[in-house]
């Protein structure tokens, strides 16, 4: 009876472990990334730094709005 009671106890324990790493790292990369190390991208019309995720990317050329991409067009066009 005892032995049984220490093996649920240790059973018990580990999983108590395994839950503590797992909320650990849960809590870890929930961090959020702070706004400095999002990614710059530079507008080829006006040559403005703006958010990777709000650049309009076509092809190796980024803009800040649909309206530099079709400026920049005009501008490039042979
Ligand atoms: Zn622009």
């Amino acid at each position: 009876m005892l032995r049984t009671l220490v093996i649920v106890a240790a059973a018990l324990l580990v999983f108590l472990i395994i839950k503590n790493r797992l909320d650990g790292r849960r809590l870890q990369r929930k961090k959020p990334g702070p706004a400095s190390t999002e990614k710059m991208v530079k507008c080829l019309q006006c040559e403005t730094y703006i958010p990777r995720k709000e650049a309009i990317i076509s092809g190796t050329e980024i803009f800040c709005c649909k309206q530099h991409q079709r400026d920049w067009e005009k501008s490039h066009q042979h």
